[in-house]
């Protein structure tokens, strides 16, 4: 039985991940897009509400900071808009779209 030639949608952009310097990439939600970067725990020294489950995130603790790809350019207003979120609650915001 052949199998499907299925290609996988969620693989990271590499040459976009380069253009931003390898930082932070590009993801496609049914809300729209967002920048998405992963923040490592030593990085972080103060604690942010999660908009995933309400909870902190507490400082020192590896979590993703995301903001709309598509909302206003400049840098001032985009650090507006970044959200804190726990990875396992981002990782269950953005998996629905992925097939496995
Ligand atoms: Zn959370």
């Amino acid at each position: 039985m052949p199998r499907a030639n299925r290609r996988r949608r969620d693989e990271p952009d590499l040459d976009l991940a380069r253009a931003v310097g390898g930082m932070q990439r590009r993801e496609v939600h049914p809300d729209g897009e967002w920048f998405v970067r992963r923040v490592s725990g030593a990085a972080t020294d103060k604690a942010y509400r999660c908009p995933g489950c309400d909870q902190l995130v507490r400082a020192g603790v590896p979590h993703v900071v995301a903001w709309p790809a598509d909302g206003p350019r400049s840098d001032a207003a985009a650090l507006e808009d970044r959200r804190h979120w726990h990875t396992p609650c981002w990782s269950a915001r953005g998996r629905r779209r992925t097939v496995r």
